[in-house]
């Protein structure tokens, strides 16, 4: 737990010497510590925690060349130099074929998808005869597009006699010309960075430079409403059927507390400044890295699309580029229509971002229909995927909606 600092001194040090930064008496700065404390206590809230400070006023700090739209919002336009220049299509290999399943692989993943519906009767799968397995492939293709967007905010931290690289120091770098290396491509991180020369300490804005703000738990009384007995003072206590009036053991009568937070005296220390009543003011550089997903399955049983995106297959196609070029050659031409739109998307669905790297890839999964015969009737259940997973929504032993097993 940090200590306040007396402070008084230091910020009048500053409302003298270093302009009128912050004026408490100026209406537009809405400080912790101002107004009145109303005499009514209020309920104590176990769960209430300081409001976070504001950033620094932004009329207040320094201007610094190249950053005069912080407080705009959103992501900066990376500079246009970076675009890349499309290369001549890459020499790609032949895509091959997955492998299939033949009946007894089929029956024992359906008998294992049985044995987890508890309701599920197995007589069915044990029984049943194949009439045919009908072999075919879902295609699986993925784009992954890894970009950079960077974003600046002025922001601060308790000044404590840190190092300051001012303005004195040179011109700050502009935010595309910040070194930054993401920790690894492809995953979603963000860096912080302080940006070079623009350092300064100002007196503290959350608490007017006195390193102490009003408490959160009483708002300023030092006193806080009886938990106990509700602020009455007084509880009933029934013994013996014998109802009476008793004074509150917590509070001694009075109805009130002590404000633990605040040791009764109504203040805290400054959640900003952590009592130091100066603040080091930077400009933060946040750095983005995002991966972008876009994917697009290509299957024409009733197998629902989504559920081949839950599984893996032969991995026929992967590749890693700086801008990936559209797959063109393989044997589906609706995979090749897919990557097609989805490249051409992402090449402009960034724009305040930079492209660092993209790869793509199609997996082929192993789709098989089991078409089968049990007690005169016709069904079919899928298996699919490397990890066999079964679909059989008309499986005809299901007893949950009341039907008795056959
Ligand atoms: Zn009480
Ligand atoms: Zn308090
Ligand atoms: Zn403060």
């Amino acid at each position: 737990m940090l200590v306040s600092m007396p402070c008084t001194s230091i910020a009048n040090q500053f409302f003298t010497s270093m302009s009128k930064y912050p004026d408490a008496t100026e209406g537009d700065v809405q400080l912790e510590w101002k107004g009145n404390v109303p005499d009514d206590d209020v309920d104590e809230d176990f769960e209430s925690s300081p409001a976070p400070p504001s950033a620094p006023p932004l009329e207040k700090m320094d201007p610094v060349p190249g950053y005069n739209h912080i407080g705009a919002g959103g992501f900066m336009a990376p500079p246009p130099a970076y675009e890349a220049v499309m290369r001549e299509q890459p020499t790609r290999e032949q895509i091959l074929g997955a492998d299939i399943i033949n009946e007894n692989d089929a029956r024992e993943v359906l008998l294992q998808h049985v044995a987890e519906h508890c309701c599920y009767g197995s007589r069915a799968a044990k029984q049943l005869k194949f009439t045919e397995l009908e072999h075919t492939s879902a295609f699986h293709y993925k784009l992954e597009t890894f970009a950079e967007g960077r974003t600046t905010e002025w922001t601060f931290v308790p000044y404590t006699g840190q190092m300051i690289d001012g303005p004195e120091n040179g011109p700050a770098p502009m935010p595309w010309d910040i070194y930054a290396i993401p920790g690894a491509e492809f995953t979603d991180h963000v860096k912080q960075i302080e940006v070079p020369h623009t350092s300064s300490v100002k007196p503290c804005h959350h608490c007017s430079a006195t390193g102490r703000i009003r408490c959160h738990k009483c708002l300023g009384r030092g006193r806080v409403k009886c938990s106990s007995c509700y602020g009455k003072g007084y509880k009933y206590v029934t013994r013996q059927g014998d109802r009476r009036k008793h004074n509150c053991t917590w509070c001694h009568g009075s109805g009130k507390r002590k404000c633990q937070t605040c040791c009764a005296s109504g203040m805290i220390t400054c959640t900003a400044c952590a009592g130091h009543c100066q603040l080091k003011c930077f400009i933060q550089l946040s750095v983005k890295w995002s991966n972008h997903i876009d994917d697009h399955v290509v299957e024409r049983t009733e197998l629902p699309n989504d559920l081949i995106k839950k599984v893996t297959g032969h991995v026929a196609f992967n590749e890693t580029q700086f801008r990936v070029w559209p797959i063109n050659h393989f044997p589906d031409a609706d995979v090749n229509t897919a990557s097609n739109q989805l490249v051409n998307k992402h090449a402009t669905a960034f724009g305040m971002e930079k492209i660092l790297m993209q790869r793509h890839h199609v997996q082929i999964v192993p789709v098989t229909q089991a078409l089968y015969r049990w007690k005169n009737v016709n069904s079919d259940f899928f298996v699919y995927g490397y990890e066999k997973k079964v679909y059989a929504p008309k499986y005809p032993q299901q007893c949950c909606c009341g039907c008795s097993l056959l």
